[in-house]
């Protein structure tokens, strides 16, 4: 009998096992897969290159409890490579003089001030603009007709959807490019400024620090199949056929995954709509290693496939470029690899000599089913914090559903702190 089982050893996970060890709680953190991180996934390129992130990388400055962890845990930050020169590829060809035509351009504009006005004030908590439209729960493709964006301009706003909505543009809202671009005061081309760092080692580094830290027992490559409540407590089963049991369990499997695990009794009906419903986030996330490419290039545009491509870094043996490219596997777009990221590269460089390519399919990923959180406008509340709080011996923490920076790596800590206080508490009554 364990006093807690965590199922889940992504960061969010993680967090609470090193919460619940300062209280000194026996801990099992189970996990599906055979490594530490979840959707925080630091391997080598293409099996012996550079280690990279191919999950997410990114951290901004306000990720508090994020760096504060890092420096806990020995992880150092490197800061990202600066962006030196754009590109856009608008109009059926390459453009390096800016995102739209003299002849588009007074209408990009209107459009752009229109998002920037508009994303102060979702910042500032309002939910309709000064003429009473919605600006929360707006989906984005209606947000562009309604702001007059020319083709052009969709497809720039496309592009930095890709890295922030990351979702079928009808069904997701114009809020998650808007609050991103609010980063940058409104300035949707601003929104890369604020990831100024990586953790060296990714999260895989600092989540295996974490958990090694917790003294918490790891068990890896143990998929979750079941969670029974009754009067004892909680009984898990794995896949393998065992029953684990503990007084309380937090489930840190993130949302999509938990369609895959049967409860008995069923979870309430909220939770179990929020289940149902799930999230939208469909993002692809590519590396590309080619040579004639210069560093520091960010190049926009295509409005489908990978539509988001910047040249990060050199790789070690400095003859070569790393590229790292977005884009939203959804409306009729299914990635297929490598090509679709050299056809990418040659349209946003088309000096480039693809070396290789190398990627992780985190929406055909049993343990993942989708990338970051992307709200379902169609139930915005499975991923609103209020649904996944405690119920009974059994505790809910992940970024997807985070209180406070959903989506980002902070997002996950501060979900796990959360959840870990609500099983202590739990446990200190019974
Ligand atoms: C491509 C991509 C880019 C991103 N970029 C950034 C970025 O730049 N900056 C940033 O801050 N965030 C970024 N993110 C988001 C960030 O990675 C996530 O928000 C965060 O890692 C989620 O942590 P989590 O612990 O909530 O979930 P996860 O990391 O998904 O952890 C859940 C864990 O549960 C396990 N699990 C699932 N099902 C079961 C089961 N049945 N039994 C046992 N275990 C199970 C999984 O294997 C996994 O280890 C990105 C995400 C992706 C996919």
């Amino acid at each position: 009998m364990h006093d807690v089982i965590i199922i889940g050893a992504g960061l969010a996970g993680a967090t609470a096992a090193l919460e619940l060890a300062k209280s000194n709680r026996r801990v099992t953190v189970i996990e599906a897969r055979d490594r530490i991180g979840g959707r925080g996934y630091a391997r080598h390129f293409a099996v012996a290159g550079e280690l990279l992130d191919f999950g997410g990388a990114w951290i901004t400055p306000w990720q508090h409890r994020m760096r504060a962890l890092c420096a806990e845990h020995g992880i150092a930050l490197r800061p990202r490579t600066p962006i030196v020169e754009r590109r856009w590829f608008r109009d059926g060809a390459l453009h390096r003089d800016g995102p739209t035509s003299a002849v588009d351009r007074a209408a990009h504009e209107h459009a752009v001030a229109r998002i920037a006005a508009d994303a102060m004030l979702l910042k500032a908590g309002k939910a309709r603009d000064e003429h009473g439209r919605d600006i929360a729960a707006v989906s984005l493709a209606d947000y562009l007709v309604r702001i007059g964006a020319p083709l052009s301009t969709c497809d720039l706003l496309s592009a930095w959807w890709a890295v922030s909505g990351n979702a079928e543009k009808r069904r997701a809202p114009a809020a998650e490019l808007l609050s991103s671009s609010a980063y940058s005061d409104g300035l949707t081309e601003g929104m890369a400024d604020v990831w100024v760092e990586t953790l060296v080692g990714g999260v895989t580094a600092l989540a295996t620090r974490m958990l090694e830290d917790s003294g918490a027992s790891l068990q890896l490559t143990h998929p979750v199949e079941t969670i029974i409540v009754n009067d004892d407590g909680v009984g898990i089963t794995t896949e393998d056929g065992r029953l684990w049991r503990s007084r309380a369990a937090i489930l840190a499997t993130g949302l999509n995954p938990l369609r895959a695990i049967r409860f008995d009794p069923p979870l309430p009906q909220p939770k179990a709509d929020a289940i149902e419903a799930g999230h939208l986030g469909r993002a692809v996330k590519v590396w590309v290693k080619a040579r004639n490419v210069p560093v520091g290039v960010l190049a926009t545009g295509g409005r489908s496939e990978i539509e988001w491509m910047f040249s990060e870094r050199l790789a070690e043996d400095g003859g070569a470029a790393l590229l790292v490219g977005f884009g939203v596997a959804d409306e009729g777009w299914s990635p297929r690899m490598p090509a679709d990221a050299v056809a990418a590269t040659k349209r946003f460089f088309p000096e480039a000599e693809v070396v290789s390519v190398d990627w992780h399919d985190w929406n055909d990923d049993p343990f993942a089913r989708g990338a970051w959180v992307a709200t379902n406008l169609d139930a915005p509340e499975a991923t609103v914090a209020a649904t996944w709080r405690r119920h009974g011996p059994l505790a809910f923490a992940s970024s997807d559903f985070a209180p406070d920076q959903a989506g980002w790596f902070e997002g996950a800590v501060t979900s796990g702190e959360a959840a870990a206080a609500e099983i202590l508490s739990f446990l200190g009554r019974n």
